[in-house]
């Protein structure tokens, strides 16, 4: 299968969510969160977290990821079940934060550790994404089979596809197929 092509990545603490969706490559490619250990390798080479991934956090890491995915639908068009952001409030919202204030105002820390933490730091980093403008434009691949998060730079914000050489191509293929069959079957 050829790989999705790589587009800049996602500014900021978003290149995060970025790294975490795409930790598996669909369909059938490697899972970074496949086992406890790769998770705990995975999580030490991402954040520089230095903990042992139990059964119970690894699927809890996975349910996240795939919460992910299936809201960033949303940002091509696609209709999202709500309940997906219901699943997600109560995966993200196991993570305690804490403000941290100054006269210019606030941001928000991650008051927790082990997997936890992680999740934190994505809760906070999709609020920095909403404040900065830059959520939206982080999207997951149309393609069924591919599914892959990538950042869109384009100046309208359209883009569908990962790659519009592979992705797009080939299902711009499958379309005018199916089309030719519509038009020539009895
Ligand atoms: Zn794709």
């Amino acid at each position: 299968m050829s790989e999705p092509e790589p587009r800049s990545p996602a500014p900021g603490s978003l290149a995060l969510i970025q790294r975490f969706i795409n930790s598996t490559e669909m369909p059938d490619g490697v899972d970074e969160l496949a086992t406890g250990p790769t998770a705990a390798r995975w999580l030490r080479d991402t954040v520089g977290a230095d903990l042992e991934v139990c059964e119970k956090d690894r699927a809890r890491l996975i349910a996240t990821r795939e919460a992910l995915r299936d809201l960033l639908e949303a940002h091509t068009g696609e209709n999202v079940d709500p309940g997906v952001t219901v699943r997600l409030e109560k995966l993200l919202g196991s993570a305690p934060l804490r403000p941290v204030l100054s006269a210019q105002g606030a941001t928000l820390a991650v008051n927790c550790g082990g997997v936890d933490n992680f999740l934190g730091m994505i809760s906070t980093a999709i609020v920095e994404a909403t404040l900065m403008g830059t959520w939206t434009h982080l999207k997951v691949c149309r393609s069924d089979t591919c599914r892959w998060a990538f950042y869109d730079h384009s100046k309208n914000g359209r883009s569908c596809w990962c790659s519009m050489r592979v992705c797009g191509s080939r299902e711009k293929a499958r379309t005018y197929r199916a089309r030719q069959r519509a038009t020539t079957s009895p």
